[in-house]
């Protein structure tokens, strides 16, 4: 059997309960955030033996024939969206990312048994698909019950606006994305451009962005379809239960995650804690939620130990995705970091650079977001806090591919304030063997 889902307030404010495809992002009693709630009796009645092998079974069968659903989102759906139509279902094929052993950048930190999520194995070349494709989905079978949605609309510091503009295309349905102006890199621009959204840049941050989206959502001209959106958590938190599958159900002892918005360090507890409630696994690891120096408000509150974050005005960062000074899920993170005995670390402009490259090294291939994750691991490798017995993931947000920017100015030498010790610049050379033979010699 499998229960009714419903929206509740996240403060779990008395008979606050709502369709999951009704356009709603705030409890109207105390305007807090929304959280989808399953029925996990019902799901308990499966014991957790027979979840294992039912989804083992199904990512074989999956795989099978042309129009097969690729998805590791949709392959563990009773945990996800139970009460979604198959017919409705919009996927590009997300999810089931390979987890790499960083057997060389590891043993290079004192952390042997390092790894690495590869969330930018994905079809816009970032883990928000994961969660995209679960709001897309819903927001298809309210349109087919009769709700009135017009257009999908979200702020974004580039890769949301790439996931929701490709998924929005998709199913058939207007996009509307609001970018910060030059604050996103060429391959995150020409996404939502291709992918047919409306594209607008505004001249201001990620978080006027925001706050203006968040305007318009209210007034219900358009759904909102970032993070603050409930939805977005269901489908992001399917990265916790592809990596416990991959590590044959043996939670780790940390999961690191470059955060901004604050929106997947929630998501991440959410998967874990459900697999726990479901007997799947026995414990929790401790979540390490990493963040830019100079856009750290979740560091700063963790740091003092207070018990809210205070906004910050967020400064330039090579980590642009996670340039973030007003986080919409503060309160849902520190919820997180409180029930894992969780740990906040920033990394600095040079300590990225200095693990994008030493990672890249290896053949790993990362984006600056993750190079603040493993930068983060590192300094509590070196604290002492991360052992060399403890078992570490870091979630690899995005595909490195979408920086090369960053790359190219790295290898060039040319990012102010920053030391690039690895840089590994190309050799100009005449177009002759003679020449060629001298230099190799
Ligand atoms: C969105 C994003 C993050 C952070 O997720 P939040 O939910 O905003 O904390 C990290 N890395 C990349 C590449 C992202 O796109
Ligand atoms: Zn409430």
């Amino acid at each position: 059997m499998i229960g009714v889902s419903e929206l509740c307030c996240f403060h779990r404010c008395e008979g606050v309960r709502f369709a999951v495809t009704e356009p709603i992002y705030r409890c109207p009693n105390c305007r807090g955030l929304l959280e989808v709630v399953h029925d996990v009796d019902a799901l308990r009645e499966t014991s957790a033996a027979e979840w294992k092998s039912r989804f083992q079974e199904r990512a074989g069968a999956a795989s099978k024939g042309p129009k097969a659903l690729h998805s590791g989102v949709w392959d563990k759906r009773e945990w996800v969206m139970p009460g979604l139509a198959d017919e409705h279902i919009v996927s590009l094929g997300e999810g089931r990312s390979t987890l790499s052993w960083a057997r060389q950048l590891g043993a290079s930190m004192g952390v042997p048994e390092l790894y690495v999520k590869q969330c930018g194995q994905s079809p816009t070349g970032s883990f928000k698909d994961l969660g995209m494709t679960v709001l897309v989905s819903v927001v298809k079978q309210a349109i087919a019950e009769g709700r009135p949605i017009r257009a999908l609309a979200c702020a974004s510091t580039g890769d949301t606006s790439a996931a929701l503009a490709a998924y929005g295309a998709q199913a058939g349905l207007p996009v509307v994305v609001l970018l910060p102006r030059g604050k996103i890199s060429t391959a995150q621009l020409v996404q939502p451009l291709a992918s047919g959204a409306k594209v607008l840049a505004l001249d201001g941050d990620f978080d006027q962005c925001m706050r203006v989206v968040d305007e318009l959502a209210e007034e219900g001209r358009v759904y909102l379809a970032n993070s603050m959106n409930a939805l977005r958590l269901e489908g992001q938190k399917s990265v916790a239960f592809e990596l416990a599958e991959q590590l044959d159900w043996q939670i780790p002892d940390f999961i690191a995650l470059p955060s901004g918005n604050l929106g997947n360090g929630y998501a991440l507890y959410l998967g874990l804690r459900l697999m726990l409630e479901l007997g799947v696994i026995t414990r929790l690891p401790r979540l390490i939620l990493a963040q830019a120096e100079s856009a750290n408000p979740l560091y700063r509150a963790f740091i003092d130990g207070a018990p809210t974050v205070t906004p910050i005005v967020a400064g330039p960062t090579l980590a642009s995705a996670i340039r973030i000074g007003n986080p919409v899920s503060a309160t849902r993170a520190l919820k997180a970091l409180a029930a894992t005995n969780g740990l906040v670390e920033q990394a600095s402009e040079q300590e990225l650079c200095e693990l994008a490259a030493r990672a890249d090294r290896t053949g790993l291939s990362v984006c600056p977001h993750t190079a603040v994750a493993l930068a983060a691991v590192s300094k509590l490798a070196r604290a002492g806090i991360i052992a060399p017995h403890h078992r570490v993931v870091v979630i690899s947000t995005a595909s490195a591919l979408k920086f090369t920017e960053f790359k190219v100015r790295y290898h060039e030498g040319a990012i102010p304030e920053v030391r690039c010790e690895h840089a590994n610049a190309p050799v100009p050379i005449p177009a002759t063997a003679t020449a060629v033979r001298a230099w190799l010699d």
